[in-house]
């Protein structure tokens, strides 16, 4: 049976647009290139192999692309496929501080929790007590959990001790709900 033009334009946009419609749905993430200090060098590891670099521009680290512990890579770009089926990145993704794969800080989190601890250990006046509590503090606030809101108003109380330093090291990690206990009154 012969089909005139007008219905074999129809049937062709129609196909155009159920295609798009599919394809629009779908979306994935590329993969992340970190240095050891936190530096992102790219968020489209797969899809721009040019951006790719062995050592970070910026502090000449290493750099990685996956979870030192579990080995998940670590995720990049949020990807979406056009009705070409090419894949554009659409949502780029901050650097993450801890896997959520195996739960552990990369090793950019894992430094700065340690800086943090050594500058209140090294230029604080800690008394025993909170000499016992200031290393569990410091790595609750970094995380959202339950035990963060008691470390940051913990650290809050002999935060005069410390100064600028400590604040600008700590507020590097510390996560919202801890660090909204921490800038408020
Ligand atoms: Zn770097
Ligand atoms: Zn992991």
């Amino acid at each position: 049976m012969a089909v005139d033009n007008d219905t074999a334009l129809v049937l062709m946009q129609n196909r155009k647009r159920i295609y798009r419609q599919r394809v629009n749905k779908m979306s994935r993430y590329d993969i992340q290139q970190v240095c050891e200090n936190g530096h992102k060098i790219t968020g489209c590891y797969t899809k721009a192999p040019e951006d790719r670099a062995e050592f970070c521009k910026k502090c000449g680290a290493k750099t990685i692309i996956a979870c030192p512990y579990c080995h998940k890579k670590i995720p990049g770009d949020e990807l979406r496929g056009d009705w070409r089926g090419i894949w554009n990145p659409v949502n780029s993704l901050d650097v993450p501080c801890y896997c959520t794969s195996c739960g552990k800080p990369y090793p950019w989190t894992q430094k700065k929790i340690a800086t943090a601890i050594q500058i209140f250990e090294e230029f604080g006046e800690l008394d025993v007590k909170e000499k016992k509590t200031i290393k569990k503090d410091i790595e609750n606030i970094a995380k959202d959990v339950p035990e963060a809101e008691l470390s940051a108003r913990r650290i809050k109380r002999i935060w005069d001790k410390y100064g600028l330093l400590a604040y600008e090291a700590i507020m590097e990690f510390a996560s919202r709900t801890a660090a909204k206990i921490l800038k408020g009154p």
